[in-house]
């Protein structure tokens, strides 16, 4: 058995400071063109103010999450972090991608991702305006 790897870089760029999104048709396309049937793949934010999770795409939960995030690391006031002190605007959007994490890993098994049964992979974008990538690297046979 031969191992092989891909590897596929997703570009986003929302016009909101903030946006979550159901990113799971890129990642089957990516996993489409890999040609990989067995593996496992890995999809990080290569930004430190995203976040890549896995969650249910429910009604009411985009408004939920936003809602929650707001309250554990409220944008404003800007004067309320210390790393603002730089010049920067965007120490909720550091403390908002630690809260839902860089990454998600799924397995691959028959040529799909191996799900349970509302899993869905996100974006979370929280400093948006500006071009950012996402990673997906696979591998398996
Ligand atoms: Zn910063």
């Amino acid at each position: 058995m031969l191992m092989k790897t891909f590897r596929k870089e997703l570009w986003f760029n929302i016009p909101e400071r903030r946006a979550l999104i159901n990113i799971t048709p890129q990642v089957e396309a990516a996993l489409a063109e890999s040609g990989i049937s067995e593996g496992l793949v890995l999809v990080n934010a290569m930004h430190i103010s995203a976040s890549v999770f896995i969650n249910d795409d429910e009604a009411g939960l985009m408004q939920d999450w936003e809602h929650w995030l707001e309250e554990l690391a409220p944008e404003k006031p800007y004067s309320r972090y210390r790393h603002n002190d730089t010049g920067e605007d965007n120490a909720d959007a550091h403390l908002k991608r630690t809260i839902l994490g860089r990454e998600v890993v799924v397995a691959i098994t028959a040529g799909k991702l191996d799900f349970g049964p509302w899993e869905r992979i996100f974006y979370g974008e929280f400093d948006g305006r500006r071009r950012k990538r996402v990673l997906v690297k696979i591998i398996g046979e």
